[in-house]
């Protein structure tokens, strides 16, 4: 019987983060997809300057177009522009994103699988069983990526998953040989608790709707709509929605050799929307957790909660943040245009860069500004 020192499901960026880094050690790792690749992904494929950072290997690739500014709207009434003298995002198409990703995990020596339908998950002592179509895959552990709707959740989490949610996104193609000069946007106001976005990638925009609250209805009709308003009778191609998940911060992980990353495990930013950089770190995270696993006694379930407190802390900032933006759009509005503010939002966004000093700041911001401003600037150095 063959045991596998990690099987992987689900080879978008955060299972081929984790079978990457593990097949480079020289772990054997099987990766387990349903579809072939390459397949097609909602996403309106924007990577920060973090996410190529955390990549183990450039992209440029697979890179259409690098922006060094985001355009912030609010109604259409208003506008503001966060700047960075380098390349700020990174605008890729998903499809050719993940087969890039995917084609460098398994010439770095995980081997793929296409896979049917996985019917049950065991764990004992020694390690984890995976059925799948009346076969059986055996792994001392395992990690679950198999985005949103996860099957490796449902199967092990099914207990305690109220720490999970999910929310939708719903996007469009618009063919335009202009493209290039086209401006990143980020629409605030256009829809409830979340934005319209317009990505720019040299031949076509990326354009679409995103709301982090459950029970926000985003339908083709409402995209059509927003699409005709800002562009007028276009043709709109390769329309797909997608949900996000989200809750990773408030998720205690006691499982002890199954682990979610990515989607499947709510590794997404509720304020941003964004999801891949926290896909990539959440998987290296259950790779090196089970690395050293493999090497020492330490258990891999308390490195991979050590491994994650950072992320984990930073999207539960992202998520009060994401209610107290939303909650009052006028007010963070009025924050983001604050050039202090602004330039620590853009470095957080684009950087990763210490996003409780931000979030401190606009609470002590926050907090003085019925006082005036003497008190904000005293509180501020
Ligand atoms: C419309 C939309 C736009 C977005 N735009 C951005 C953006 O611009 N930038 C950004 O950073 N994030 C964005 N996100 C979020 C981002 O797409 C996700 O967070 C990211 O894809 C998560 O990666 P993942 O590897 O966890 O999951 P996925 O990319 O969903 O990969 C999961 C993999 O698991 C496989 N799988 C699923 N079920 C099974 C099963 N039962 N058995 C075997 N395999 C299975 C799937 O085939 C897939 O290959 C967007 C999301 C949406 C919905």
């Amino acid at each position: 019987m063959k045991i596998w020192d990690a099987i992987v499901v689900g080879a978008g960026p955060a299972g081929c983060a984790a079978a990457y880094d593990l097949a480079r050690a020289g772990r054997e790792v099987l990766l387990l997809d349903r579809a072939e690749f390459p397949r097609q992904k909602a996403c309106a494929g924007g990577l920060t300057t973090k996410t190529v950072q955390a990549l183990r290997y450039p992209v440029d690739p697979v890179i259409r177009q690098r922006l060094k500014s985001i355009r912030i709207e609010r109604d259409g009434d208003h506008s503001t522009v966060l700047r960075r003298s380098s390349d700020y995002c990174f605008m890729t198409v998903r499809k050719e994103l993940d087969d890039y990703c995917f084609r460098q995990t398994v010439a770095a020596g995980a081997q793929f699988q296409r896979i049917g339908s996985i019917s049950a998950i065991a764990e004992d002592d020694s390690g984890v069983t995976v059925s799948i179509d009346g076969e059986q895959f055996h792994a001392r552990y395992l990690i679950g990526a198999d985005g949103v709707h996860s099957r490796v959740r449902q199967l092990t989490h099914r207990e305690n998953d109220k720490w999970f949610w999910r929310a939708f996104a719903l996007e469009a193609n618009v063919p335009m040989p202009d493209a290039s000069s086209q401006e990143l946007v980020f629409d605030f106001g256009c829809i409830r608790d979340g934005y319209g976005w317009i990505f720019p990638k040299g031949d076509h925009i990326n354009i679409g709707l995103y709301s982090y609250a459950p029970d926000e209805k985003i339908d083709r009709a409402r995209l059509a709509d927003y699409i005709a308003a800002r562009y007028g009778d276009v043709t709109a191609e390769d329309v797909i929605g997608q949900y996000a998940g989200f809750g990773a911060a408030q998720h205690t992980i006691s499982a002890t050799k199954i682990f979610l990353v990515g989607d499947a495990g709510g590794f997404v930013d509720p304020l941003t929307g964004e999801g891949i950089y926290f896909a990539l770190v959440s998987g290296q995270a259950a790779a090196e957790a089970i690395l050293s696993a493999l090497h020492s006694k330490v258990p891999a379930h308390v490195s991979f909660a050590q491994n994650t407190a950072k992320l984990r802390a930073d999207l539960a900032i992202t998520t009060s943040g994401a209610r107290w933006f939303y909650g009052n759009l006028d007010r963070g509005y009025r924050f983001l245009s604050m050039p202090l503010l602004r330039g620590m939002a853009v470095r957080a966004f684009a950087l990763g860069a210490n996003l409780s000093s931000l979030a401190m700041r606009v609470r002590k911001l926050a907090a003085v500004r019925s006082y005036g401003r003497s008190d904000r600037d005293s509180l501020l150095n």
